[in-house]
This record gives structure tokens, sequence and C-alpha cells, in this order.
């Protein structure tokens, strides 16, 4: 027992958690982040979907189920684990699957949760294969298995633990097995905003960092950030920056104007690379289609880049699209480039995977 205890000691001092870890990698963001969900702008049948759960839940006296988080960065999977918390009353600790690397990493957290809170998890399609199988249990029996011991006086612990909800969060959905997917009581898919949603966001940030702006500047401003909070959020602090350098103060729409063309965002919201990976496609693989891991090579970006921030929304916009055999522009990639477009695009039409 003694071997037991000291064992779970050196567990609950793992630090590969950190409640506050959030507020050290961005305090600016944190200021930002909505924490009850009628702050949460947009997502509405997401949010009320999400009020119900956790009311039923707060009625039973029981932890919300265990809840996904699917979405591209930045459209606020972070924010509403954190709203989810704060709306349960409960205490949330986050990590994220590429700091846990042992399987002790993860019991370390699990066996110091409390009855009741939130444990995110973010990225969880990186978790290890060991690590997700230590989840499995965790999530469904709320135990662990812990060996205890080597060779063949090795033998297994069931360490129970307290009623907690996990919440994961994922850029890519496909890349999460399906035995951990389906132990999610609650899927929630997070949609890019539209410009009105951006629009009261931008609006509610100023408000809170004491930035002046325009009304026109807002509208402006909420067409090009990519349909993505952290985006107008980012944008926003930019701007504030060419007006007070270059103006008096106050975000007007020649600032956003000036401003936008000083960063390489167009009147659509493309950023300079969005542009160069469609004309890449273009030029040099007469439109498609080409294998991802050659496209990067080509315009010099990672594929976690590529996948995960600049293709969603140039699929969205319906600038490109994924087909078996490979990446494909679009005719809308060849008109805002300007580049005249020799194939019929139509008999092109690949399968989406
Ligand atoms: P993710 O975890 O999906 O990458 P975050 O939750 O970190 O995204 O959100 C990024 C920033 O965008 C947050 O700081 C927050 O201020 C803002 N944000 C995200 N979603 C919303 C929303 N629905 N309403 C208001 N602000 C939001």
């Amino acid at each position: 027992m003694e071997t037991n205890m000291s064992e779970l000691d050196v567990l609950q001092h793992s630090s590969v958690v950190s409640t506050s870890f959030q507020q050290e990698a961005d305090k600016q963001e944190n200021i930002l982040r909505p924490k009850m969900l009628c702050d949460f702008q947009g997502q509405q049948r997401l949010k009320d979907n999400l009020a119900v759960f956790v009311q039923a839940a707060r009625g039973r006296g029981e932890p919300l189920d265990h809840t996904f988080l699917i979405g591209p960065p930045g459209l606020g999977k972070t924010t509403l684990a954190t709203i989810i918390a704060n709306e349960m009353g409960a205490e949330i600790r986050m990590t994220s699957a590429p700091a846990l690397d042992k399987p002790k990493d993860l019991a370390g957290i699990l066996t110091n949760v409390t009855e009741g809170s939130v444990f995110f998890i973010d990225e969880i399609h990186r978790l290890k294969p060991a690590l997700e199988e230590m989840l499995y249990i965790a999530m469904e029996d709320f135990e662990i298995d812990w060996v205890i011991g080597q060779g063949p006086a090795a033998r297994t612990m069931r360490i129970p633990l307290p009623k907690f909800t996990l919440i994961g969060a994922t850029t890519k959905a496909g890349s999460v097995s399906s035995p951990l997917s389906s132990r999610f009581g609650i899927t929630a898919h997070i949609e890019f905003y539209n410009e009105k949603e951006l629009a009261q966001i931008i609006e509610r940030s100023a408000h809170i960092m004491d930035i002046e702006i325009a009304k026109p500047a807002i509208v402006q401003l909420a067409k090009c950030s990519r349909g993505t909070p952290r985006i107008a959020n980012r944008l926003l602090k930019r701007l504030r920056d060419f007006a007070a350098v270059m103006g008096d103060g106050k975000i007007t729409t020649e600032i956003v104007n000036h401003g936008l063309e000083r960063l390489g965002i167009d009147t659509k919201g493309l950023e300079t690379q969005d542009r160069n990976i469609l004309r890449t496609i273009i030029e040099f693989y007469d439109g498609g289609p080409v294998g991802a891991e050659t496209l990067c090579i080509s315009v010099g970006e990672a594929i976690e880049s590529l996948e995960d921030f600049y293709e969603p929304y140039l699929i969205q916009k319906g600038y490109l699209k994924r087909t078996p055999r490979g990446r494909m522009t679009t005719k809308k990639a060849y008109d805002l480039l300007g580049i005249p477009c020799k194939r019929n695009m139509d008999e092109d039409q690949g399968i989406l995977f």
C-alpha cells in the first residue's frame, strides 16, 4: 500500500497540466474570451443545445456528459470549454495532447481531478494510443488501470476516479479514432462565423480594449476576418496600431483599408499565403490535382498549417477542393487571381473526402 501511495503521490505532482496555462500563453486573448454562454456570439443552435444540456445536468446534480468540440483553429473551442465549466460552476483543468507524453502524465491529471470538474484536452487527435486507451476506461467507468511493479511481480491496480467531464477539442475530427469519439455524449461542430456575428465580436472586443472604431470600419473588418474570431481580434489590435500612428487613434474605413493592404489581406479576407497556394496550384500544377505534401513543399508551408488553417477557409469559400487525387482549385480561384481558366472545371469535379 505504501508503494501505491507513493506512486500516486508522484502521479499527482505531475506538472503537465496547468489550470492557468491559457493565462500564461496569452493574457490578452484571455481578457477577450467570453466567460458565459450569453457573451459567446454566434453558433446559436450549438449554444441553445448546450444551455439545455448544462441546465439538465445541473438539475440532476451530475457533471455534464463528455463533450467533443470540433472546428478549425480560433473559432472558440477553448473558450467554450471554459464557458461550460463556468456555467456548470465547475473547476477546469487544461492540457493539450502533445504535452502528454507518458501514461503517467495522463494518470497524474486524472487522479487529481475533482468531483464534477472539467478536464479539457486540446488537439485530442494527437493523443498517443496508450494514453487513448487509458482515457477510454476513465471516460466510461471513471477508473484507470495502473500497473505497479515490473516483470513477473507486476500487477494492475484499478484506481477509482471522481466523476468528471472530459472536453476534447480537435481541428481534425477525421483523425480521432472511433472508439474515442464514440465515448463523447455531446458532439459540437463549430462553424465559421458570418459577418454579422464577427461584427458583434469586434464591437465587443473594441469595447473591452477601449478602442474607438467607426461602425462602417467594423463591418469592413468583419468581412476580412476569415470567419474567425481570433483573426478578427488580432486584426483589431493591429489596426489600433495603424490608427495610433497614422491617424488620430480612431479606426476608420481608411485605416482598415490601409492597414489590411499593408498586412497583405485582400477585401475577401484572404492572406498572401492563401493567394500563393491558389496561384501555385494553377501555375505549377495546371489547377491540380496536386498532393498536399508536394503543395506544402512548393509554398514552403507545414502540412499542419495547410490542413488546419489555410484549407478549411479556402474550401468553405469555394476556391479549393479536396479530391481523392489531391487538391484542386476551382473556377472561382482563377477569377479571384484574374487568370484565364482554359480547363472545363465542371468535368474535373472530384469526390470530396
Ligand atoms: P480555439 O480554441 O478554437 O482555437 P479560442 O477559444 O482560443 O479558439 O478562441 C480564440 C479567441 O477568439 C478567444 O480569445 C475569444 O476571445 C475569441 N472568440 C472565439 N469565439 C468567440 C465567440 N463566439 N464570441 C466572442 N469571442 C470569441
